[in-house]
């Protein structure tokens, strides 16, 4: 019988104690789902960053660790971890982290704040644009940037993807590499950030590449809160280059409470909210991937530890 460990914070076991093995059931997967095993008895390791789990050498059977996160950038360097990883991509992240995206640039496309906050009861009829004349740039063209930037482009922005290889997406422009990256910005005048945490997305978007988009431009960053430099996005935001950040995840998680981004007064923050994995559509993906393991073909979503992501 094929073991497979469960090991994740305590919380999440409930949300995957039912639809796990139900998904494997489905997917014809015989397997035992276990909270606890011997590590030589373990045949895959269902994972979430947790205290318990940091030395994955006694897991000497575990033929692949299936991380339950789209971002793996807590364990991707971890020597011990020689399996193969997988990351999650999974249907509801992507529905989840395109409604975000979506909200947001619509609020800072409609100019929505001027009217939910108006103490002053002014009438200002200032139209905003049409969607195709406000041009969008999303970095990072994977899983979510492609799904959000379509949604986009649906509806109605010019919008510009940026990835690390060339992608040809219809309706969108799409530009790669560093050299793609000061065209991309260029003139956005919403830029959002879908970017996994890397040695080379780290501090990304710094003072030079904030003073690209549009004057008065909005930032949206649902990636990893590294990718910004904080102290060049206090100071252009300070500087009106930027008119508003909407930032849902940070440096250090939860947010310190004496963080300037919690007193700015055009930063919005969530509190890493923008999307997390289903359940429901998470346990098919696992399964599809024991499944896929146990009949010998290639795993979905496998994880390139020299890229990094
Ligand atoms: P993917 O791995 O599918 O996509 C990553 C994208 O980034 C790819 O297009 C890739 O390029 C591009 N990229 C990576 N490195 C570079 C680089 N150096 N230069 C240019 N482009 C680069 O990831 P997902 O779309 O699934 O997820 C993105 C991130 O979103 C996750 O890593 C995670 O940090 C974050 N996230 C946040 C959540 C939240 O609730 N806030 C929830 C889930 C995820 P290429 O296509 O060429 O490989």
């Amino acid at each position: 019988m094929t073991t497979i460990l469960f090991s994740a914070p305590e919380a999440r076991w409930a949300d995957y104690a039912e639809v796990l093995p139900a998904a494997l059931k489905e997917a014809g997967v015989k397997a035992r789902l276990t909270r606890e095993a011997a590590p030589e008895e373990v045949d895959y390791i269902v994972f979430a960053p947790n205290d318990a789990l940091r030395d994955f050498r006694p897991y000497t059977r575990a033929r692949a660790v299936l991380s339950l996160w789209a971002g793996v950038e807590t364990i991707v360097g971890n020597e011990t971890l020689t399996q193969p990883l997988t990351r999650m991509v999974d249907d509801g992240l992507e529905r989840g982290m395109t409604e975000y995206v979506a909200g947001h640039v619509l609020r800072h496309h409609l100019g929505m704040d001027r009217h939910i906050a108006n103490p002053g009861r002014e009438w200002r009829q200032v139209a905003p644009p049409l969607a195709s004349d406000r041009p969008v740039t999303v970095l990072g063209l994977g899983a979510l940037g492609e799904t959000c930037a379509i949604a986009l482009a649906d509806l109605g922005f010019p919008v510009t993807g940026w990835s690390r290889s060339r992608h040809d997406i219809l309706g969108l422009r799409c530009l790669s590499g560093p050299e793609g990256l000061r065209e991309a910005l260029s003139g956005a005048e919403i830029v959002v950030t879908l970017l996994p945490l890397t040695a080379e997305t780290e501090n990304l978007m710094n003072a030079e590449r904030l003073a690209l988009p549009a004057r008065g431009a909005a930032l949206i960053n649902p990636g990893r809160g590294a990718l910004i430099d904080d102290d060049a996005l206090l100071a252009a935001l300070d500087d009106g280059q930027i008119g508003h950040a909407t930032l849902d995840v940070f440096r250090t998680e939860p947010l310190p409470d004496d963080h300037p981004y919690w007193a700015h007064p055009r930063v919005t923050v969530t509190p890493h909210v923008a999307s997390e994995t289903r359940p429901e559509t998470a346990a098919k993906v696992i399964a599809e991937n024991v499944r896929r393991s146990e009949a010998g073909e290639p795993l979905l979503h496998l994880v390139d530890r020299r890229r990094g992501y």
